[in-house]
């Protein structure tokens, strides 16, 4: 989709700091990072939001996961913890509307969330 952010990121048309990528999932640094390490890992493919997720993209979704395990323990994150979040809608606060796992590590982080 030509007029989606992520999906522009994709296509290399936006630069982004890439944290990991493979054939289907894309991950990079998020520009206004809310903890020292604060990464955004989304499927290559356009999805708009959770809503959206269909059967098939099941192993998909789950490779966003594989994904974040991966980045957080590269990073050293494995043992003391870490968060990953996707916001779906508006009151949840989702504003990019290509699905995304934010993976949060690098401090104490609150509960609830805001
Ligand atoms: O969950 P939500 O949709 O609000 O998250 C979008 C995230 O995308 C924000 O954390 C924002 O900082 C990030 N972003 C980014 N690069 C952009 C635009 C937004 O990392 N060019």
């Amino acid at each position: 989709m030509s007029n989606c952010l992520f999906c522009r990121i994709v296509a290399g048309e936006i630069p982004a700091k890439i944290a990991y990528e493979d054939e289907d999932v894309l991950a990079f640094h998020d520009i206004n990072p809310q903890a020292p390490l604060h990464v955004l890992i989304i499927p290559r493919k356009h999805i708009a939001s959770i809503n959206d997720i269909q059967p098939e993209d099941a192993a998909l979704v789950g490779k966003l996961f594989l994904a974040a395990q991966k980045i957080a323990a590269d990073a050293g994150y494995a043992e003391n913890g870490y968060r990953v979040t996707m916001n779906c809608g508006a009151d949840a606060g989702q504003t990019v509307f290509h699905i995304h796992l934010h993976l949060l590590a690098g401090r104490e982080l609150g509960w609830p969330p805001g």
